[in-house]
């Protein structure tokens, strides 16, 4: 059954390594609750940015992948509660401020996360990724490593090595981000919030998220009735229009930059 639940944080984590790691536990300190639901959403659609994130306990074959997905999310929840949204914003303003968030998040799940817990890496990914070419700066001081990696990092970004498909994924990456800003600007496209842009409906809502019942009563209004995936006392997808859009790029950002041709 479809349902929204309040989690520690913490006990989100399957593996010892994580589980065992002082930044894993001090982070968690700081995040403490959660929203959660074991709803399918639509691939792509990114619930913690209004706080309903996917329970993905036996999505990922690999434990540590999942613990990595956590963590990406815990910080983005982490990044969010502390929004300095003001309705005076532009989309620009607000686009730039998500786009700093999901940096800063990526750096510390793709890249910093192989620095901070010894011998993750080799429990990851079996195929080479992004930060492999970097790993040989461990023993360096931690400070130094995270400005070397931000660096190159942002030079993928923007003058991505056209030889190296890793580098050419974290500037897919970057654009798929883009675009999801901008699909965030459109309409809610039903309900009470019809006309308004979605994201500033979340951004609004955010000061109350934490209330149980207020955050409840209003997934219902920013879900779209679909039958299938009902949520209990809710019915459909949260933001429906928004996860139909970005779905396809999602998707078509899979099929040309995802994983799987590295393991071929
Ligand atoms: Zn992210």
């Amino acid at each position: 059954m479809n349902m929204i639940e309040i989690v520690l944080a913490r006990n989100l984590f399957e593996t010892q390594e994580f589980l065992n790691s002082p930044y894993v536990a001090k982070f968690c300190a700081t995040m403490r609750r959660v929203w959660l639901t074991n709803a399918v959403l639509p691939p792509g659609h990114f619930g913690s940015y209004f706080e309903c994130t996917s329970r993905r306990s036996g999505v990922y074959a690999n434990p540590y992948i999942h613990d990595l997905y956590i963590l990406h999310e815990l910080l983005h929840i982490h990044e969010f509660r502390q929004s300095g949204y003001s309705p005076a914003w532009s989309w620009l303003d607000w686009a730039l401020y998500i786009n700093t968030i999901e940096f800063e998040v990526a750096i510390m799940t793709d890249c910093m996360i192989y620095f901070i817990i010894p011998g993750l890496r080799e429990k990851t990914f079996s195929h080479e990724i992004w930060v492999d070419e970097y790993l040989g700066l461990l023993g360096k001081p931690i400070q130094y490593i995270t400005a070397r990696i931000r660096e190159e990092r942002f030079k993928a970004y923007n003058n991505p090595d056209p030889r190296n498909i890793l580098a050419q994924q974290i500037r897919a990456y970057a654009e798929q981000n883009m675009k999801w800003c901008q699909i965030w600007a459109k309409p809610v496209g039903y309900g009470p919030y019809a006309e308004k842009p979605a994201f500033r409906v979340v951004e609004e809502h955010r000061p109350r998220i934490a209330f149980l019942q207020h955050h409840i009563r209003w997934l219902a209004d920013v879900s779209e009735p679909k039958s299938g995936t009902p949520f209990v006392g809710l019915d459909g997808i949260p933001f429906a229009r928004q996860a139909e859009k970005f779905q396809k790029v999602f998707e078509e950002n899979k099929k040309w930059f995802g994983n799987e041709v590295l393991l071929a």
